[in-house]
């Protein structure tokens, strides 16, 4: 049969995680803080348990899906760890997923973190586009890929315990900034007589033409080449920036986004890397 897992932490995550579990056709026991979130998964065909270290004891692989760090430290606190494989789905820092698979090996389990890429919407549905980043043991994923696969997509990134982590906190950054500059463009049309949905397929063609500019940037920072071949350079960018600014100034809407950037780039134009792209400010923000 398929594995039975185990899941801790049934908030919007976790109680579309167990769902996808159960539809999979894998027996799924469940805990949850608050007892009442248990109760649809029950009538879906779920196990309750009636604490968290009954939910550990009843299967081996035992999955997470807490709020931050420290609700894991509480909530596994009293539990047997001993021979467990430990699938942490719960967001945290590198720092934090490097500490808690530590804490996870004296306490005699196995940890695998896990930096979800989706919305619960996404989980369960075949090529919804989501997926879960895993670091760890190598042999630990491999051991549950099937299972892990069920709920999304799984990617293995590293032996480095704090890596899914590092990658999904880099995506989820990029990702603001992505965020900040939609909200700022919207901004600047507000009082204008410009539909936002109209504007909206202009903006989202645009971000997924410039998206693929994320390999010319890897490949100057393998290369260590910032100058040949560069279409946009930094000092024509930089006075570009300015035209940024006054429209806003013109438009009525708030610098306070675009400024801090700007002034990171014209500062590295004035130590001197005009002639480069963009990707020397990855060696400007990492010092
Ligand atoms: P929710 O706020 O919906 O659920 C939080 C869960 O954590 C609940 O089960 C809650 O229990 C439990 N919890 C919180 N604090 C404690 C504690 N001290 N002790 C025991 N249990 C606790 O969050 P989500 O389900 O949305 O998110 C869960 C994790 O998944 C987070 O780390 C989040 O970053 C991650 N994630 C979520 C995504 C999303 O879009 N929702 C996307 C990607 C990752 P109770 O019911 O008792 O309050």
């Amino acid at each position: 049969g398929k594995p039975p897992v185990s899941v801790l932490g049934l908030g919007a995550m976790g109680t579309a995680l167990a769902r996808a579990w159960l539809a999979a056709g894998h027996e799924v026991t469940v805990w949850n803080r608050t007892p009442a979130r248990t109760e649809p998964l029950a009538a879906a065909g779920a196990r309750v348990a009636a604490t968290a270290a009954g939910a550990v004891a009843a299967n081996e692989l035992v999955v997470l899906c807490l709020l931050d760090d420290a609700s894991v430290g509480e909530v596994l606190a009293d539990a047997d760890l001993t021979g467990k494989d430990l699938v942490n789905l719960t967001t945290g820092t590198p720092g934090d997923a490097r500490a808690r698979a530590e804490w996870a090996r004296r306490r005699g389990a196995r940890l695998l973190d896990g930096g979800i890429m989706a919305v619960p919407p996404m989980i369960g549905v075949p090529d919804s586009g989501g997926y879960v980043l895993y670091s760890g043991p190598r042999a630990l994923f491999d051991t549950h890929r099937d299972t892990l696969a069920v709920p999304s997509g799984a990617r293995y990134v590293g032996e480095d315990p704090g890596f899914a982590a590092l990658h999904d906190v880099a995506l989820l950054s990029a990702m603001t900034g992505m965020f900040a500059g939609v909200h700022h463009a919207f901004a600047l049309i507000r009082k204008e007589d410009i539909a936002p949905g109209k504007f909206a397929g202009l903006l989202a063609d645009w971000l997924v033409a410039m998206a693929p500019m994320a390999h010319t940037t890897a490949e100057r920072l393998e290369s260590g080449d910032r100058t040949t071949g560069v279409v946009s350079n930094l000092a024509m960018m930089v006075t570009g920036n300015a035209t940024l600014l006054r429209t806003a100034d013109e438009q009525g809407v708030s610098t306070e986004l675009l400024t801090p950037y700007t002034e990171l780039m014209a500062r590295h134009l004035e130590d001197g890397h005009g002639e480069e792209d963009g990707s020397g400010m990855v060696d400007l923000l990492a010092r």
